[in-house]
């Protein structure tokens, strides 16, 4: 589904990834874990084609098609979510007329409004979200959790192939974690292909949603992939206790 070849990327002239690559087949999850400032947000953003990063040479391919240097909207459209570090509020937009937009425009067709309503009356319900959220702008004056509730929101309307996770676990207090972790679990169970990156520097989240791969960035690129038990190691011994990881922590 998602295969990333030798991607170099880098921001303002500073090189973030080097010669990184990683392939994620249809209904796989997997987690990439590493220090903070190696570039975890950067490979998301540069997957759902954030204008800041720049591809130096490599490239991105989804379901086969080169998506290196297309828009955002076309890799939506494609089924590429990406749920964000830290999602930002946006004046004026109610998310109901962002995500009937949104939907229309992935669906390629006009969406029955009714249906429409009722699944999101259903989601909002699921996620425990106040019942009227949808008629507010989005992430207007909300917490950093009721933005994850938000995102994950988007994320089951918009039913998309490829989940990209960003720190999910910043901002949500344990009992909202759970309730997310839930609806993500339950939306992979009734969408078998889907496929999940899950980006984090706690394992803390694993114990949710539970990954076949994880992998350890470092130095720009994957250092080292194992099963569920490296996060465990991970947990124990810190990414400075893994052997073979070695460079770049000025961020921490
Ligand atoms: P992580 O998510 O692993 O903590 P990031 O991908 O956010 O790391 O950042 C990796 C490095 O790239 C950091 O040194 C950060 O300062 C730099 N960086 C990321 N985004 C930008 C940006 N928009 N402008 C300048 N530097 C950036
Ligand atoms: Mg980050």
């Amino acid at each position: 589904m998602l295969k990333i070849n030798d991607l170099v990327v880098s921001v303002e002239d500073k090189n973030i990834l080097n010669k990184f690559n990683l392939e994620i087949a249809p209904g796989e999850v997997h987690a990439i874990m590493g220090p903070n400032g190696t570039g975890k947000s950067t490979l998301s953003k540069v997957i759902m084609g954030h204008p800041s990063y720049k591809v130096e040479s490599g490239n991105i391919l989804f379901n086969g098609e080169d998506i290196t240097n297309i828009s955002v909207e076309k890799r939506a459209k494609l089924g590429i979510f990406l749920c964000m570090q830290s999602p930002l509020s946006v004046e004026g937009v109610t998310n109901r007329e962002f995500l009937y937009t949104a939907l229309n425009e992935i669906k390629d067709e006009k969406v029955n409004l009714y249906k429409f309503a009722t699944s999101v009356e259903e989601y909002i319900k699921y996620l425990h979200m106040k019942k009227d959220v949808i008629h507010e702008a989005i992430n207007k004056g909300a917490s950093g959790g009721e933005r994850k509730k938000n995102e994950i929101l988007q994320m089951l309307v918009l039913e998309p192939k490829l989940i990209i996770l960003d720190e999910l676990d910043s901002g949500l207090d344990v009992d909202s974690l759970k309730i997310v972790c839930e609806n993500i679990n339950k939306y992979l169970k009734s969408h078998k292909d889907a496929s999940v990156l899950m980006i984090t520097h706690y394992s803390r989240i694993l114990d949710y949603i539970k990954p076949k791969y994880v992998h350890v960035l470092n130095d720009g690129k994957i250092v080292k992939t194992g099963d569920f038990n490296l996060s465990l190691e991970i947990e124990k011994t810190g990414y400075n206790g893994l052997n073979n990881i070695s460079g770049n922590r000025e961020n921490e």
